[in-house]
C-alpha cells in the first residue's frame, strides 16, 4: 500500500464521501478527499438542509392564522425572503466549516478542486497529481432539465435556494419529492404556485391512498396542481416568462423551476480513462460491495443511482469504510427504508405500497385512518391526516405503513423499528398509545379496511 501515495482518494466531500473518509482515516489509512463545490456536498447546500430550513420559514404563514382562534391576535404578519435566504447561508457556512474541521480531525487531507480519474491508481485535480491503492467515486448526482424551446430560461433546485427576488409567481414542473417539497414551500411563504405534473397523479412509487390524499391536501392549501400536462415552451415576456402548457393554455410567472430527477454526475470525471461500467440508465454500476467494474475502484451515494437519500449514502459509506479498512463484514439492509417528504402536512413512508404488498406476500390486511387533527378543531384549518397500514394475512406482519399528516416524518422513523424488527399487528394492537397524540391512531386501528 505504501507505493501509492493515500491508501483511498475520495471524489466528491458530499454525505457518502466524508463519512467514508472519515471512517476510513478512523481506521488508519492514509486518506484524501477532493471537493470541487461545497463541503458536505448536496444535503448541506443545496439539499436537505437548506430545504427543511424553508419549510420551518413556510409553515409559519398558516401558524399565524391558526394562532387566531387559540386566542391570539397580531399585526399582519410579513416575509423578507432576503433575511431568510440570508440567514440560510450563514447556516450553511458554518456547517461547511463543522465538515472541514471533521475531516482534519481525522488527517484526511482535503483538496479543493475538480478530480479527474488519469488511470485505476491515479487522480488529477488541477496540474497536480495524486496516486491511491483504491479511488471512490462519491460524486453524487446532478439536476436534470429535458430540452426544449426556453428550457434555458428554467431554473433547478441548485438555484433555487439563493433567488435574488422572492418569485411571486412561480410553475413547479414534475411530480416526485423535489416539485412537491417546494410547491409547498413556496405556498407556504406567499408565492402564487403553479405544479405540473405529467402523468394522471404525482407521487409515483408511494401507496395509492397517499398519492390521492396528498393531491386532495395540497390543492386545498392553495397550490394549483394540474395533472396531464407539460411544459411545451418557455419564452420571456415583458411581464415575466410566458410558459405554454400542452393542454394548449399558458401561465405567466416570475421563474420556472423544474424537479424533473437526478443524473449521475460523472461530467470530467474521466471514467473513459478506466475500466467502470456505466449502467442504461447512466449511473456508475457496482456491487453490493460497492466495487465497479475496475478492481481498484468504488462507487456509493448517488452516483450509483439506487436510492438516493442522504442515511442511505452513509450507511454506504460507512458500510464501505468498515469492509475495506476495517476487515469488518458489514452489508447494508435496503429493506424498509423510511423517508419523508417534507410537504404540508409531510408524508411519511415505510415499507411496501399497498399494490407492492399483494403482490409481494398474497391476501394482506388493510386498516385505514383520515381524521382532523386535534389543533384544526378550534385553528379552524381544514386538514386530514391519513394513515394507512398493511398486513401480511399469514405472518400478520405489518409490512407497510403510510401517513400524510403533522410530522408523520418524525412518527414513520420510529414506526421503521418496529416494522424492521417484525412486528406484527397483534404487537402494534398491544402496544399502548401515547395520549393524546395523532401518533397513537397506529396502535388503535382495530377494525380491518379491507381483508383480502
Ligand atoms: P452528494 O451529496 O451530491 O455529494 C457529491 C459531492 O461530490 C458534491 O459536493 C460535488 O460537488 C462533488 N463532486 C462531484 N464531482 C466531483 C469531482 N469530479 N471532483 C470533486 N468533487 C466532485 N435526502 C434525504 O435523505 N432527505 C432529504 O430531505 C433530502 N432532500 C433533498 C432535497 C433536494 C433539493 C435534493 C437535491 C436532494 C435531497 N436529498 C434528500 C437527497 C440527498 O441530498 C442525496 O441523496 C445525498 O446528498 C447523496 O449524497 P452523495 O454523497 O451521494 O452525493
Ligand atoms: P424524482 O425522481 O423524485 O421525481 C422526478 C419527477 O419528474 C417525476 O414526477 C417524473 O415523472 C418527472 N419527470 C421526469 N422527467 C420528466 C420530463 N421530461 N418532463 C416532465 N416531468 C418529468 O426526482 P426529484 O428531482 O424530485 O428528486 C431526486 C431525488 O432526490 C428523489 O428521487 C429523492 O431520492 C431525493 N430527494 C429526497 C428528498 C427527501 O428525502 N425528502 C427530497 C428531495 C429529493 P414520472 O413520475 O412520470 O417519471
Amino acid at each position: 500500500m505504501r507505493n501509492h501515495d493515500y491508501d483511498l482518494f475520495v471524489i466528491g466531500a458530499g454525505s457518502g464521501g466524508v463519512r467514508a473518509a472519515r471512517m476510513a482515516a478512523g481506521f488508519g489509512a492514509r486518506v484524501a478527499i477532493a471537493e470541487d463545490r461545497y463541503m458536505g456536498g448536496t444535503c448541506v447546500n443545496v439539499g436537505c438542509v437548506p430545504k427543511k430550513l424553508y419549510v420551518y420559514a413556510s409553515e409559519f404563514g398558516k401558524a399565524f392564522k391558526d394562532a387566531r382562534n387559540f386566542g391570539w391576535s397580531s399585526e399582519r404578519p410579513g416575509f423578507d425572503w432576503a433575511t431568510l435566504r440570508d440567514n440560510k447561508k450563514t447556516e450553511i457556512s458554518r456547517l461547511n466549516a463543522i465538515y472541514d474541521s471533521l475531516l482534519a480531525a481525522v488527517q484526511a487531507e482535503v483538496i479543493n478542486g475538480r478530480a479527474r480519474i488519469i488511470d485505476p491508481h491515479t487522480v488529477a485535480v488541477g496540474e497536480q497529481r495524486y496516486t491511491a491503492e483504491k479511488i471512490l467515486v462519491a460524486t453524487g448526482g446532478w439536476p436534470h432539465i429535458p430540452e426544449f424551446p426556453g428550457s434555458e430560461h428554467a431554473i433547478s433546485s441548485n438555484e433555487v435556494f439563493d433567488l435574488e427576488r422572492f418569485p411571486e409567481r412561480l410553475a413547479i414542473v414534475g411530480g416526485g419529492y423535489i416539485a412537491v417539497e417546494f410547491a409547498g414551500i413556496f405556498n407556504g411563504l406567499g408565492a402564487r404556485v403553479s405544479q405540473l405534473y405529467r402523468g394522471p397523479l404525482f407521487l409515483r412509487g408511494f401507496d395509492a391512498d397517499i398519492r390521492a390524499h396528498a393531491a386532495r391536501e395540497i390543492r386545498k392549501t392553495g397550490v394549483d396542481l394540474r395533472f396531464e400536462v407539460n411544459v411545451q415552451s418557455i419564452a420571456p415576456g415583458p411581464g415575466g416568462l410566458r410558459v405554454q402548457l400542452t393542454d394548449g393554455s399558458n401561465l405567466e410567472v416570475d421563474v420556472v423551476l423544474y424537479a424533473t430527477g437526478r443524473k449521475a454526475n460523472l461530467l470530467g470525471l474521466g471514467l473513459e480513462n478506466v475500466n467502470v461500467r456505466i449502467s442504461d440508465a447512466g449511473a456508475v454500476a457496482v456491487d453490493d460491495q460497492y466495487r465497479t467494474s475496475e478492481p481498484s475502484i468504488f462507487a456509493l451515494g448517488d452516483v450509483t443511482g439506487r436510492v438516493e437519500l442522504t442515511p442511505v449514502a452513509l450507511a454506504e459509506g460507512m458500510s464501505f469504510a468498515r469492509r475495506q479498512f476495517g476487515g469488518l463484514e458489514n452489508a447494508v439492509d435496503y429493506d424498509f427504508i423510511p423517508t419523508a417528504v417534507f410537504c404540508q402536512p409531510n408524508i411519511g413512508t415505510v415499507g411496501f405500497t399497498e399494490d407492492e404488498a399483494r403482490a409481494r406476500f398474497g391476501p394482506i390486511r388493510l386498516f385505514k385512518s383520515t381524521f382532523k387533527p386535534m389543533k384544526h378543531t378550534i385553528s379552524g384549518r381544514d386538514e386530514k391526516t391519513f394513515m394507512k397500514l398493511i398486513v401480511d394475512q399469514a405472518s400478520d406482519r405489518v409490512v407497510g405503513a403510510h401517513m400524510m399528516g403533522p410530522d408523520a416524518g418524525e412518527i414513520m422513523q420510529g414506526i421503521a423499528i418496529a416494522m424492521r424488527a417484525g412486528a406484527t399487528k397483534a404487537i402494534f394492537d398491544t402496544t399502548i398509545g401515547i395520549h393524546p397524540t395523532a401518533a397513537e391512531e397506529f396502535v388503535s386501528m382495530r377494525e380491518p379496511w379491507s381483508d383480502d
